[in-house]
This record gives C-alpha cells, sequence and structure tokens, in this order.
C-alpha cells in the first residue's frame, strides 16, 4: 500500500507488538494480524455463535461469522476511498466480536451479572483477552502477539475500574485520546452492518413486517426509491434492494462526512489523529436517522417477545452453567479446573465465553439432564 494518507496507520508509525519479530515477507504486518486472526479457534468459533437469533433458528440468519465479514468488507471500501490502512481496518473488524459469549447480547449481560463480584465481564476486554492470552497456538507467545493498533482498535470501550491493568492500552482513555481512524472506521462498519442485517433478518424472519418498517425514515425513503423503479419486484427482492442502497447511501455519507472532518482538522500525522476530536463519522441527518432505525429495532425486534424467549433461555442457561461451576470446580474439564486454580473465577468466564451457542446448550444437558440426549 503506497498510497496511504498521512494520517493513516503505516507499519513506519506503528507501535509494534509485544514481543518483537522480524518483519514478515510478502505480506503487510497488518495482514500477518488478519491472517493469525483468520486462523485462530475463536475465529472458527463465530460461525455458532449469534447475535439476534440462536444459532438454530434457521441457516438463513447472521451469524457473528457473516456478521465479521461483512463488517470487513465495509470497512475496507471506505478505508480505501479514505487512503486508510486497509488491511488494518481489516483485522480490527474480524477480530472485534471474537470474545462475545455464546447467545448474543444476552449471553454477555447474564455472564456480566454472574461475574459481578468477580470483576464483571465486559466483550470488549474478552477480545482483547483471546488476541493477547487465551489463544493458545504459537511456540513463542501466548495470544496472537497482534500490532498495537489492532488491539486498540479491537478495545473500543473499556470500563474505568479495567483500565489500570491495560497498560499502554489503557493510556489513551486516561488521557481521553481517540484511537487511529481505522479503529473509529471499523467501529462505524459494525453499526453499517448489524443495523442493515438486523433489518433483513428481522423482516425473514416475519419478527417485524414491511409494513411496520414504512414507518421509519430512512427505510421507506429507499423502499420508496426502489418500487418507483422497480414496481413489480416480489417483496423478497424488493427487501434485499432496499437494504442495499441503504447499506450504500451509509457508506456515502460516511465518506463524505468523515472527508470534510479531516479536511477541517488538517491532520498532519498519526499523532494529530489522537489529539483530534473522533473524525469518521455521518452527518447530522443520517445520524438522526440512524438513531431513529436504531429505536425501531430496539422495541420492535430486540424486545419482540419470542426474542425476549430465546433471550430468557440463553439467561437461564449460561446463568446455571456458571452457578454449577462454581459450586463444583470439579464439573470444569481438567484444563479449566488448572486455571481456575490460577485465575479463579476469570477462567470459568473463559471457559463459557468461548462456547458456541449449540457448545452451551449441549454443556446445559451434559450437566443437568438425567437421560443422554
Ligand atoms: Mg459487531
Amino acid at each position: 500500500m503506497t498510497d496511504l494518507a498521512i494520517y493513516a496507520v503505516s507499519a513506519n508509525n506503528s507501535r509494534g507488538r509485544v514481543i518483537p519479530e522480524a518483519a514478515p515477507a510478502g505480506r503487510s504486518e497488518f495482514q500477518r494480524d488478519r491472517d493469525r486472526i483468520i486462523h485462530s479457534s475463536a475465529f472458527r468459533r463465530l460461525e455458532y455463535k449469534t447475535q439476534v437469533f440462536v444459532n438454530h433458528e434457521g441457516d438463513l440468519f447472521r451469524t457473528r461469522l457473516t456478521h465479521s465479514l461483512e463488517v470487513a468488507q465495509i470497512g475496507r471500501s471506505i478505508a480505501r476511498n479514505l487512503r486508510l490502512n486497509e488491511d488494518l481496518v481489516e483485522a480490527i473488524s474480524l477480530a472485534h466480536d471474537l470474545g462475545h459469549t455464546p447467545f448474543g447480547h444476552a449471553g454477555q449481560d447474564a455472564l456480566n451479572d454472574c461475574m459481578k463480584e468477580h470483576g464483571g465481564f465486559e466483550h470488549n476486554l474478552q477480545s482483547l483477552r483471546v488476541v493477547d492470552v487465551l489463544e493458545e497456538r504459537y511456540a513463542a507467545f501466548d495470544g496472537l502477539n497482534l500490532c498495537h493498533e489492532t488491539r486498540e482498535g479491537i478495545l473500543k470501550h473499556v470500563a474505568k475500574k479495567n483500565i489500570a491493568r491495560l497498560g499502554d492500552l489503557g493510556e489513551r482513555f486516561l488521557q481521553h485520546r481517540r484511537p487511529s481512524l481505522e479503529a473509529q472506521l471499523a467501529n462505524f462498519s459494525d453499526e453499517i452492518a448489524y443495523n442493515n442485517h438486523d433489518v433483513d433478518d428481522g423482516l425473514r424472519s416475519g419478527l417485524i413486517t414491511l409494513e411496520q418498517m414504512e414507518s421509519v425514515s430512512i427505510f421507506s425513503r429507499h423502499l420508496g426509491q426502489v418500487r418507483n423503479q422497480h414496481p413489480k419486484l416480489t417483496q423478497r427482492r424488493m427487501v434485499y434492494e432496499t437494504v442495499r442502497s441503504m447499506i450504500n447511501t451509509l457508506v456515502t455519507d460516511l465518506i463524505q462526512h468523515s472527508t470534510t472532518n479531516i479536511q477541517r482538522a488538517g491532520l498532519d500525522g498519526l499523532a494529530a489523529v489522537h489529539a483530534a476530536p473522533p473524525l469518521i463519522g455521518f452527518s447530522q441527518e443520517i445520524k438522526s436517522e440512524q438513531q431513529e432505525l436504531k429505536k425501531f429495532l430496539y422495541d420492535n425486534l430486540y424486545r419482540h417477545y419470542r426474542v425476549v424467549r430465546m433471550n430468557n433461555k440463553a439467561r437461564h442457561t449460561i446463568e446455571h452453567l456458571f452457578q454449577a461451576f462454581t459450586t463444583e470446580v470439579r464439573l470444569l474439564p481438567t484444563e479449566y479446573q488448572h486455571k481456575f486454580r490460577q485465575e479463579g473465577h476469570q477462567a470459568i468466564a473463559d471457559y463459557i465465553a468461548g462456547m458456541t451457542d449449540r457448545y452451551a446448550i449441549k454443556e446445559y444437558q451434559r450437566l443437568f439432564a438425567i437421560a443422554e440426549s
């Protein structure tokens, strides 16, 4: 990549890896990070983890794996337009959900409650833990030994109480400094991806209807355009076309608005990015429309009774697993018993967070069902 902007992250201004390694041959430092992420066990498990719909609900819904691929694809297109480091955006995007528990947000909330007395559970911090510690595949180090900038991008947020133990990655939160534009961008790509695929999956599942969606301005505006251009389309294709053009609008708006912000800030290098306010963002109009869409999804999809029922089962499963392991540590697989002796309840959280949806369901049956299923 020779045409990077002066404010982009490059191998030249990178803060490097915790354990120094020779520069890779034939690929960039951030391509190496991406490759390590793709080859990790946690990445493969994303296929059987979900956000809104539990994995066995249907084969057509997004999983965290396809979600991560969509985030990377959206992020890379925008990065190229803004002359940011595409490889870094890709690496952050593919890694951003590695620390998620089974059963999406419901699982994360349940595990956080279980861990309340033991430091809590944050999925961002857990994603970092996966790449820093939990992956065990290299001879020279635990984790994946990723570049500072990839780790910085993975750690979007962190609770105040946890900043201290983060070393140089925690610094920027204390100093209120922004992460790289690549990290900011990966975050927005995540938002573009999930809002749109939740609309798509929500409609496909029948939990929300096209009529309901027409009350949401950004959707009805794009649906109207599609109907005008293609009045005879089937509903399924109509939805695809609408979602496709919504993503296009969001991507274009993000590029235009961020370009203006970056030009106004007059950045002379990466240091200026850290000191500036957030520069990647939507225009005010799109921002309000996105908020409206999010509120709609929250009220009508995430709180739909069928989703609430799934969430309730998820909470029940996580709580009972946690309680069982806490009460009798010898129920844990041997390697986690060893880890429990060293790290206490964090080892139980690591074990549960690493589970896929179906593994957690099976583990629950193995612990609590009398008959073998
Ligand atoms: Mg995500």
